[in-house]
């Protein structure tokens, strides 16, 4: 039976995307040869850390990022959970952790929802956020693998990741500084890919700026994806998206938008290489990912010149695409592709 506690002090209305802290995390440890811990759930707080850890001296860590919502039908579910599993299964086979059973994965997110389902936000709120890290922390000093590692998911409660709420937000073209590298580490989350995209999206957020939209480093006549989020563009009723290159993060929510485009919409859909011009262009651009949702662009600057798109709401293929990801987030229409995984309740 689940008990149901009011978490004390959250003003459900004034949630942003900034950290709350709540009950528990979960947390497991591994050897560079060895197997998993089971893992346990410990009361949130901080960890200590060795000063000659992988993680800190060379950046030897990756991440995750999803939600638990409240649905419409009382309960609290994740959203493709087993696609999280699999792309940190990747991003960790190519910074050399050892990966974590997708198993272990689930029952860590899972645990750390029913530990502190009173923080997840009532549904037209919010949603907890969950943030699944794995690090080398074990001692050494020369460029190598750390000898041991760390699993920790903690949560908080959040709102929406723009402030703009329902407006459309403002896009600085990147010309200075490229996110990722061909045949780098763009297409695993990484901590590092992070770090660069600090002075880019200050600079960019001084200026009046909400985000930035990266070029493709090798050749810059393409558009990649915008820092943390993936780039959509819709021109005559047709939908595209960069494709993959090896330097764009593979999103869950860009693949669930794809699949919805193409299943529901009716509209052409495509992952090709994606023009500045095009995007210039495109009667509606969006951006998608976890933290981000489906978030329409208003208008794009390059150079100081600042270009509208369609008349700067959001679009009607934008608003189609959000209403129909976000009803089946939250359980408000079928879920034709088995993607909501429940969590709590019947
Ligand atoms: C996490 C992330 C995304 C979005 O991925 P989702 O799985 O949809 O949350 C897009 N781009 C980058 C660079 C990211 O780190």
């Amino acid at each position: 039976m689940t008990i149901v506690r009011i978490a004390p002090r959250i003003d459900w209305d004034s949630l942003s995307f900034a950290l709350t802290p709540t009950r528990t995390m979960f947390t497991a440890s591994c050897d560079f040869d060895g197997e998993w811990s089971v893992g346990e759930s410990v009361p949130y707080g901080d960890i200590s850390v060795s000063p000659a850890s992988g993680v800190l001296n060379y950046g030897q860590g990756v991440f995750e990022g999803t939600k638990a919502y409240r649905s419409a039908r009382d309960r609290v579910v994740l959203f493709r959970p087993e696609a999280n599993a699999e792309r940190l299964r990747q991003s960790a086979v190519r910074l050399c952790i050892p990966p974590l059973p997708e198993g272990m994965f689930l029952h860590s997110l899972e645990t750390v929802v029913r530990e502190n389902s009173d923080f997840v936000p009532p549904a037209d709120k919010g949603s907890l956020y969950l943030r699944p890290l794995l690090w080398g922390t074990g001692p050494m000093l020369g460029v190598r693998p750390a000898p041991s590692y760390t699993y920790l998911v903690f949560c908080s409660p959040v709102g929406p990741y723009f402030k703009t709420e329902e407006r459309a937000i403002h896009l600085k073209v990147e010309r200075r500084f490229h996110r990722a590298a061909p045949r780098g580490i763009g297409n695993a989350k990484a901590i590092g890919n992070y770090s660069g995209t600090l002075l880019p999206l200050v600079e960019a957020k001084r200026e009046g700026f909400d985000e930035v939209l990266y070029l493709n480093a090798a050749d810059e006549h393409l558009v990649e994806e915008v820092g943390a989020a993936n780039l959509f563009i819709v021109k005559g009723g047709e939908v595209a998206t960069p494709r993959l290159g090896g330097s764009i993060l593979c999103g869950v929510t860009r693949d669930s938008v794809l699949h919805i485009a193409r299943d529901l919409t009716g509209l052409s859909v495509t992952e090709t290489n994606v023009s500045l011009e095009a995007v210039l262009a495109a009667d509606e651009v969006f951006c998608t990912g976890t933290a981000a949702a489906v978030t329409p662009v208003a208008r794009i600057s390059i150079d100081g010149q600042t270009c509208q798109i369609g008349d700067g709401s959001i679009g009607r293929v934008t608003q189609l695409i959000s209403r129909m990801l976000k009803g089946i987030q939250r359980e408000e229409r079928d879920d034709p592709y088995g993607w909501v995984h429940p969590v709590i309740g019947a």
